[in-house]
């Protein structure tokens, strides 16, 4: 009765360590290549002429901005 516990548990810890396994890896390659393109590319700011980060500017209307001052 014990025994057939035990089998039944390393049954499903197998199934469970089987999708563990075909799961996680695929995180790493549905990463795009281009995810290194906005961090730190500089952006001209369209009304003060302000070079900023990319992540750290808004972008408004196709144009580039450094703050809020400076939208439209
Ligand atoms: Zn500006």
């Amino acid at each position: 009765m014990l025994f057939k516990l035990i089998v039944v548990g390393a049954v499903l810890y197998g199934l469970y360590r089987l999708a563990g396994g075909t799961l996680l890896p695929k995180k790493p390659k549905n990463q795009p290549e281009e995810t290194n393109d906005d961090g730190d590319t500089l952006v001209e700011c369209k009304t003060c002429g302000t070079y900023v980060v990319k992540k750290e500017a808004l972008f408004y209307k196709g144009e580039w901005y450094c703050s809020r001052e400076c939208l439209p």
